[in-house]
């Protein structure tokens, strides 16, 4: 194994950019926006609906998520104990990066255990680390079960499988919890840009259809 680097070699280089200068630019506070639960429960939907609206308000949001991620920043990890606490903490610093650019990092991970989602939100800036609780039960996620993994967990065709062969445990004092069996997901989405328009001064552009932002440049005007 590599030696690691002792501190006392470690010169980090700091920019002559303040990070309250980047929020100006962008128009909001950088944050992360951690969202956590079950498979199935709604995170990469809600993601993935919150980003869009984020950026309709002119806002820079980015996604990270489990999935993508496994591919390449973490894809020499697997789901052991070990390898899951690997896989959040480099997640973790990925998404600090992103906050420290002055954007809202939308993390989408399961993150089962509590000790490790502690650990992203110590390395954050307090109040910049939104923990969202996507709460639906096991028995919805396992019905709706769109990519078949809960089908496959219970015939032992996946071993570790958060919920079913894995613990999962619930945040305690989240910033937000979302019941997805009983919110549709616009709703979920205006839950957390409430709360952003609080934390981060997103703006609110109420009335306003999602899609087309007048005046926005198109590629071919490049
Ligand atoms: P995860 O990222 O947590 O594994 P996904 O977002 O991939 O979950 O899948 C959730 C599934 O549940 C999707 O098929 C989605 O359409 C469905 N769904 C039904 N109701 C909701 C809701 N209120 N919020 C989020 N997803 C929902």
């Amino acid at each position: 194994m590599k030696a690691k680097p002792t501190a006392s070699n470690l010169h980090p280089h700091t920019g002559k950019i303040p990070l309250r200068e980047r929020e100006q630019r962008h128009g909001h506070r950088g944050c992360v926006v951690w969202l956590t639960g079950l498979s199935a429960s709604g995170k990469s939907t809600i993601a993935t609906e919150l980003e869009r609206e984020l950026f309709r308000r002119g806002c820079q949001p980015f996604i990270l998520d489990g999935d993508s991620v496994r591919q390449g920043l973490c894809s020499d990890l697997d789901f052991s104990e070990r390898d899951r606490h690997e896989n959040i903490r480099r997640v973790g610093e990925v998404a600090r990066l992103f906050s420290d650019a002055g954007f809202i990092c939308i993390s989408a991970f399961i993150s089962p255990h509590r000790a490790d989602r502690d650990l992203v939100r110590n390395l954050m800036p307090v109040g910049t680390f939104i923990e969202v609780f996507v709460n639906a039960p096991l028995s919805v996620c396992e019905q709706r079960d769109p990519k078949g993994l809960y089908a496959k967990a219970r015939k032992n065709k996946i071993k570790n499988f958060t919920g079913i062969s894995s613990p999962y445990e619930p945040p305690l004092k989240p910033e937000i919890e979302l019941p997805t069996n009983r919110l549709t997901v616009m709703q979920a989405v205006e839950k957390i840009l409430k709360l952003l328009e609080k934390k981060c001064r997103i703006k609110s552009v109420p009335g306003k259809p999602a899609g087309k932002v007048p005046g926005a440049i198109r590629w071919s005007d490049w």
